[in-house]
Formats: C-alpha cells, sequence, structure tokens
C-alpha cells in the first residue's frame, strides 16, 4: 500500500488519478498537486462521485525545487508521478532527490526556450539517483511508454535480434473542431513543427518537417496518411536495442490540420521568442494555446479511435521475423470510464501501471531507467487489466500494411 503524488491536473493528470484510485490496493493515499489548484479540486470531486474514492489535492509551482521540497515532504508520498509539462521534469527530479522518493514521467525534458527534447539532462542525473538507491522511470506513457514496452516483448519473445522498428501512431478521432490539438497545443505544435528525424546504420537522418509520408493501413481505422516524425523513445531504443539497424516514427495527420498549422506558421504565430506587442511582451505561439480549445475540453465530443503500435523485423533462430504490436482505444469509451478522450487515457493508463509496478516492487531499479530496459511481461499483463488491451499480428516478413 503506497502513498502517491501526481502532479499535473491536465487531462493526463486526470487519467492518473481515476486510474490511481481505480486501484485502491496499491494506491492507499492519492495526491494531486498542480499549478490551478481549482483544476485539481474539479477532478477530486468527479473521481469521488464515479470512483467513490476521496483524493487529496495541493497546489504548487513545479517550477520552484523548494516548493516542490516543502509539499514531497507534507505529503510523504512513496513517489511521485509527473504529469505536469516536460519543463518540470528536471525540478521535480531534483525536488525527489533531495526528498528520497521515487520518480516517474510520461515525456522527456524540453527547455521553454528551445523546441529540442533529448534525455541528456535526465540521463545525468543516474548517477545520482543510484547513489541514494532510488528510481526514475523515463518516459511511462503511451510513446514513449508503451511502444518501448512492445519492443522489449517482441526482443524477449519472438526475436534473436530486432533490426527494423517503425513506430506507428494513428489518431483517427474527430473532435468537430476545424483545428485543435489533443494534447497541450504549445507541446503538440512545438513537437510537429521540429524536422523529421530517423536513425539508420548507425547515423541520424534529418529530415524537413512532414517531408517523408507513407499510407498504412492502420487495423479497425483503414488507410490513413502518415508523416515521417523525430520522437523520443527513437533515443533510448537506439541505444538498448542492441543489433538494430533502423527505427522511425509515424504519425497520421488529416489535411486539414497540416493547413491550418502551415497558416499559422506563415504568419508567425507558431513562434516561441517573444515579439512586443503594444508595449507587452507575448509569445505567439502562447496566444495560438489560448485561444484553441483546452484538450480536456475534447473528450465529450471526441468520436473514433486510436491505434498505436510497433513494427518490429529481424530474425528468429537464422530466420527472418516480423510482428505488429499494437493497441486500439476508443474515444467514447474513454470518456465513459474516466471523463477524458483516448491520448490523455492512452498516457494515464501507462503512467499508473509504471507507478503501480514500481509500487509493488515488480520494477524497481535505482537510476534512471527507460521502459525497454525492464522485463516486458508484468506491464503487457497490466496493459490487458488496465483498459488497454493490445494485439499481435504474425507478420510475413515481405508483407507490409503501407498502401502502396
Ligand atoms: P495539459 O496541458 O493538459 O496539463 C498539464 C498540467 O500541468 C496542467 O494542469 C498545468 O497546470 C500543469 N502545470 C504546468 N506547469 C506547471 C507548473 N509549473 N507547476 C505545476 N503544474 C504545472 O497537458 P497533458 O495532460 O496533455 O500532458 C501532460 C504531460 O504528458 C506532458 O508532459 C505531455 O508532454 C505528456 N504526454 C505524453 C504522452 C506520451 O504518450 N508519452 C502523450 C501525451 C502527453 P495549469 O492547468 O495551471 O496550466
Amino acid at each position: 500500500m503506497s502513498r502517491v503524488l501526481i502532479i499535473g491536473a491536465g487531462g493526463v493528470g486526470r487519467v492518473v488519478a481515476h486510474k490511481c484510485a481505480q486501484n485502491g490496493e496499491v494506491f492507499s493515499h492519492i495526491t494531486l498537486a498542480s499549478r490551478t489548484l481549482s483544476k485539481c479540486e474539479e477532478i477530486r470531486d468527479e473521481i469521488e462521485k464515479m470512483q467513490n474514492v476521496r483524493i487529496d489535492t495541493e497546489q504548487v509551482d513545479a517550477d520552484n525545487v523548494e516548493e516542490l521540497v516543502r509539499l514531497i515532504k507534507k505529503v510523504d508520498p512513496y513517489m511521485v508521478i509527473n504529469v505536469a509539462l516536460p519543463y518540470q521534469d528536471l525540478t521535480i527530479m531534483d525536488a525527489c532527490l533531495l526528498t528520497g522518493v521515487h520518480y516517474l514521467d510520461t515525456a522527456n525534458y524540453e527547455h521553454p526556450d528551445s523546441a529540442k527534447f533529448e534525455y541528456k539532462e535526465q540521463w545525468a542525473k543516474d548517477g545520482d539517483f543510484k547513489a541514494k538507491n532510488l528510481m526514475a522511470l523515463l518516459g511511462s506513457g503511451f510513446d514513449p511508454g508503451v511502444t518501448n514496452v512492445f519492443c522489449a516483448y517482441a526482443l524477449k519473445h519472438y526475436f534473436d535480434e530486432i533490426h527494423y522498428i517503425d513506430i506507428l501512431d494513428c489518431n483517427a478521432g474527430d473532435h468537430g473542431y476545424a483545428f485543435a490539438t489533443n494534447f497541450n497545443p504549445e507541446i503538440n505544435i512545438r513537437e510537429v513543427n521540429s524536422k523529421g528525424r530517423y536513425w539508420e546504420n548507425g547515423e541520424w537522418k534529418e529530415t524537413e518537417p512532414m517531408e517523408i509520408k507513407m499510407v498504412w493501413d492502420y487495423p479497425q481505422i483503414g488507410p490513413k496518411d502518415s508523416y515521417l516524425l523525430y520522437h523520443e523513445e527513437e533515443e533510448s531504443l537506439v541505444k538498448n536495442i542492441k543489433g538494430l539497424k533502423r527505427i522511425r516514427f509515424w504519425m497520421t495527420f488529416s489535411q486539414s490540420y497540416l493547413t491550418h498549422l502551415k497558416v499559422l506558421d506563415n504568419i508567425g504565430l507558431t513562434r516561441i521568442d517573444p515579439i512586443e506587442v503594444d508595449g507587452c511582451k507575448v509569445v505567439p505561439l502562447h496566444v495560438v494555446k489560448a485561444l484553441l480549445p483546452d484538450p480536456a475540453s475534447l473528450g465529450p465530443r471526441t468520436k473514433g479511435k486510436t491505434n498505436i503500435g510497433v513494427v518490429c523485423e529481424g530474425v528468429k533462430n537464422g530466420e527472418r521475423k516480423k510482428i505488429y504490436i499494437y493497441n486500439i482505444c476508443d474515444h467514447q469509451e474513454a470518456y465513459k470510464e474516466v471523463c477524458a478522450q483516448c491520448v490523455s487515457y492512452t498516457t494515464g493508463v501507462p503512467a499508473m501501471i509504471g507507478a503501480k509496478l514500481m509500487c509493488e516492487g515488480k520494477w524497481m531499479e535505482p537510476g534512471t531507467i527507460n521502459m525497454e530496459q525492464l522485463d516486458p511481461d508484468p506491464f503487457m499483463e497490466e496493459l490487458n487489466r488496465q483498459g488497454l488491451p493490445w494485439h499481435i499480428i504474425e507478420m510475413d516478413p515481405d508483407a507490409t500494411f503501407e498502401v502502396k
């Protein structure tokens, strides 16, 4: 039985809090803290009504290590689940080190002033976490997160060596707006506007944003335009999956989404440097974020499904082999269960599962740990139990779901 502190009361934080409440035999006491207390209180009341579980709420500025330390000492949790923004990863990790509690997040650190994410600064804390016998589980969402575990599971049960990985992320949900993002608009637009990148034959290859496109036939959804992006799990998978020759990440976008984004780009509204307007400094992307629908509000109106998975190709006993592991999540089913659409659901459920396995001692290793470094089996079992069942298709090594 463990006390847990969740930081961040956005779309993902809501799901984590609901799912922890549903797993009361592990999470004996839950505190939800965020910058805006009223958002925590709204989720607290919803959980009490839907799950009949009472959680505590707190206000915190997670950019401030001293405030975090005070809060962690007051709550006295076994671990912190960080589902605030990537900007807060380092301060929350530091506060965990100062107070001696375990840490988990779902996205790697990003500095507010540069749209670039990498594990460097978090991995640099590996020695500090090891020295204190503490674990920092990095990237326990869906992608990164479940996609890393899918690769580890494929390697453990299907391959001697994996040579090619394609990660395929499709959101076929329709929220009825001309333009909205399914998670934090600022983080989403920064990610999509970055250069594409993939790893092949020992080196990173860079592309222009959205330069490479293919059409993939997603099971239960159908063919969708899928664009090559750089995504953070590639960095750790390249390091941890030995023998890898290529890894790519693909995400679907509709033509309408891309056209809106292009217009915003063309007129400078996706810039992240401050500009002066009538004597005030404003960051154009913050204005866009303020005008767009709050992703949390998309839940009740989003219909359709997501399908996120990995295709792994490699060898077993000297023979070529290829498998496709994926999950399908239905936006309306997720909303019925925890008042959130699939993008929050597919991130929040794995965050809770990672925390559950840490609290149960099934996943416990000191240091900064990426998901594929741990035994995938208990995590895969929990996915089936906690609302994200997966499917495996064993494919002919020459077959593909790519629509030619
Ligand atoms: P939201 O913007 O909906 O929520 C973020 C929450 O963090 C808000 O409640 C916000 O507070 C709070 N917050 C922001 N800054 C601070 C701060 N300084 N102190 C305290 N609280 C703060 O984002 P999401 O819920 O959609 O995403 C949460 C995280 O999940 C992000 O890091 C995102 O990158 C990650 N993610 C990971 C995915 C994966 O598959 N691995 C997929 C999707 C998201 P306030 O409401 O006051 O602004």
